[in-house]
């Protein structure tokens, strides 16, 4: 048998087909790294957040559950969970990059609050619809957009 079968083998409940963590397993096995125990929490714990977060913001979290986890470790596997389309990247202008679920979430934009640092999601088939069209009359294809709108919450614009 192969090592990497070995190791898979080692790995104890088995996922739930087509959940984030047989993703993630399969992801990390069709590439010959290992599925740690870690890399497992830090699923668990980034699955349990909602929004928008930061990667010194999961390690906050992560601390709790895993007091010697290391900044790096967490901040690695959340680039793996990019990688195999559990997280998307974000960036909201200036600040530090941003982690949202991605896992069988629907495509939509954002509306980034400049004062308080909110963000609401929105959808809107208009604009993904006239985005399609420019794109098409510049013989573009298409493959992905971010649409971010800056401005101020309705709660920054009362103060
Ligand atoms: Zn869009
Ligand atoms: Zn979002």
């Amino acid at each position: 048998m192969a090592p990497r079968m070995s190791a898979t083998a080692k790995t104890s409940a088995r996922p739930s087909p087509g959940s984030e963590l047989e993703v993630l397993r399969r992801y990390l096995y069709e590439r010959g790294l290992k599925m740690t125990t870690q890399r497992d929490r830090i699923l668990e714990v980034f699955l349990q957040t909602s929004g928008h977060v930061t990667a010194e913001q999961l390690y906050e979290r992560m601390k709790q559950v895993d007091p010697g986890i290391g900044f790096t470790t967490v901040y690695r596997t959340l680039r793996v969970l990019c990688e195999c389309g559990l997280a998307q990247e974000r960036n909201f202008g200036h600040g530090p990059a941003r982690y949202e679920h991605a896992f069988s979430r629907r495509h939509h934009d954002h509306l980034v609050c400049v004062k308080c640092g909110g963000i609401i999601e929105f959808e809107n088939d208009a604009i993904e619809q006239i985005q399609r069209q420019v794109a098409e009359t510049h013989k573009f294809t298409l493959l992905d957009h971010r649409h971010e709108l800056y401005g101020h919450c309705e709660a920054c614009r009362r103060t």
